[in-house]
C-alpha cells in the first residue's frame, strides 16, 4: 500500500488546506511540461486524488490502519479489487474480520453515519439526574427517592421477550450461529463484515411468539420510583454512580446505571472548604479581651466554645474533627470559628464615659 502522506511530504494529521498547498507546490516542481519527472508527477497526482478528497482520505486512513491487523494482506498487489481512474488498486477485498469496529467508528465520525450499520447496543443506558442537598444532608448522608420515566424489565415475560408459554426456536436469520454476514461496498472494494445477528442478539435462539406486552423487547417504558443513598461527605458537583438503576437492557441484557449529580445548597451560616467548615462568630470587645464562654452552632449541634482572653479579631479557633466526614473514608475535617470583634455604633452616656476611661488607660 503506497504511503500517500510520504509521497506528498505531509504529516498524517495535515489539514486539507495544507495538503492542497503542498500538492500545488510539488505539482509545479515536477510538472513534465516544465522538465519534471513524469513518473513522480503521476505519483503526486495519484496521492492528491486521495488525500485531497476528504471522503477518500478517510477511507484510505481506515484501510491503512486496518493493514496492521490484516495478516498477509495483499496490499498494493496488482490485479485484485476494483481499479480507480488514478491507478488505485489495493486488492482490499472480501475478507472477514470483526477487528474492523474501529474503522467503522472512524468512518462514522467522518460521514456522520456509517455505511456499516452496527447492531443496536442492547445494554440499558445510563440515566443522569441532578439532586439538590442541604449541607446537613451532605453531612449525614441521605436516602432520596425520585420518579423516573425509563425502561423497566417487562413484567409479562420477565425480560425474555417471549410470550409466556411460547417455544424457543433456532433463529431463522442466522440459523442459530448468532452471527450474520453483511457485504458493504466502499471506495476500496467490498467488505464482508460479520456482525451479531440483530434478530437473536447473538444467542442463536428466538421465541416462537413475541411477548404481547413488550413486542419481544423484554422491556417497557414506565414511571418507576427509584430510591438511592447519597453517602456522607459528598461535595457539590460530585457524581454518584448507582449501579443497575438506569434503563433496563433489552431482552434481559444488563441494565445501565443511575448517575446522580449532587448540588449542595449554600448554608445560611456555615461555609464549606473541602471537608472543613467555617463559621464566623461575632463577639464584643470585652469578650475578646477578657475571654468568655459562648454557645456556637456546629454540624453536631450547639456546643460551648471557650474564647481565650486576648483573642484578636480574625483569629481562627479550630474544632478538630468537627467538619464534614471524608467521602468514602474515615474521619472528618475540622471546623474553624473565625472571631469577629464588634465595634459598638451607638453608645449610652455611661458607656461613652467608660470607654473614655479605657482610652485614658491606653486601651
Ligand atoms: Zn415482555
Ligand atoms: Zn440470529
Amino acid at each position: 500500500m503506497k504511503d500517500y502522506y510520504k509521497i506528498l511530504g505531509v504529516p498524517e494529521d495535515a489539514s486539507q488546506e495544507e495538503i492542497k498547498k503542498q500538492f500545488y507546490k510539488l505539482a509545479h516542481k515536477y510538472h513534465p511540461d516544465k522538465g519534471g519527472d513524469p513518473k513522480k508527477f503521476k505519483e503526486i497526482n495519484e496521492a492528491y486524488q486521495v488525500l485531497g478528497d476528504k471522503k477518500k482520505r478517510a477511507e484510505y486512513d481506515a484501510a491503512r490502519k486496518a493493514g496492521f491487523s490484516f495478516k498477509g494482506a495483499p496490499f498494493g498487489a496488482e490485479g485484485q479489487g476494483p481499479s480507480f481512474d488514478q491507478g488505485f488498486d489495493f486488492g482490499f477485498k472480501d475478507f472477514e474480520t470483526s477487528d474492523f469496529e474501529d474503522i467503522f467508528e472512524n468512518l462514522e465520525e467522518f460521514f456522520g453515519t456509517s455505511p456499516f450499520k452496527r447492531s443496536k447496543r442492547r445494554k440499558g443506558k445510563d440515566i443522569s439526574i441532578d439532586v439538590e442537598l442541604t449541607l446537613e444532608e451532605a453531612f449525614s448522608g441521605v436516602k432520596k427517592e425520585v420518579n423516573l420515566m425509563k425502561f423497566v424489565k417487562c413484567p409479562r415475560c420477565y425480560g425474555t421477550g417471549a410470550e409466556p408459554g411460547s417455544r424457543i426456536i433456532t433463529c431463522p436469520s442466522c440459523g442459530g450461529t448468532g452471527r450474520v454476514k453483511q457485504v458493504h461496498q466502499i471506495f476500496f472494494g467490498s467488505f464482508v463484515k460479520t456482525t451479531t445477528c440483530p434478530q437473536c442478539e447473538g444467542t442463536g435462539k428466538v421465541p416462537e411468539k413475541k411477548c404481547k406486552e413488550c413486542q419481544g423487547e423484554g422491556r417497557i417504558k414506565k414511571i418507576e420510583r427509584v430510591s438511592f443513598s447519597i453517602p456522607a461527605g459528598v461535595e457539590n458537583g460530585e457524581v454518584i454512580r448507582i449501579p443497575g438503576k438506569g434503563e433496563a437492557g433489552a431482552r434481559g441484557m444488563s441494565p445501565g446505571d443511575l448517575l446522580v449529580r449532587v448540588y449542595v445548597k449554600e448554608h445560611p451560616y456555615f461555609q464549606r472548604r473541602g471537608d472543613d467548615i467555617y463559621y464566623t462568630l461575632k463577639v464584643n470587645f470585652s469578650q475578646a479581651a477578657l475571654g468568655d464562654k459562648v454557645d456556637v452552632p456546629t454540624l453536631d449541634g450547639m456546643i460551648e466554645l471557650k474564647i481565650p482572653a486576648g483573642t484578636q479579631a480574625g483569629k481562627l479557633l479550630r474544632l478538630r474533627g468537627m467538619g464534614m466526614p471524608h467521602l468514602y473514608g474515615r474521619g472528618r475535617g475540622d471546623m474553624y470559628v473565625k472571631i469577629e470583634v464588634k465595634t459598638p455604633k451607638r453608645l449610652t452616656k455611661k458607656q461613652k464615659e467608660l470607654i473614655r476611661k479605657l482610652k485614658e488607660e491606653g486601651i
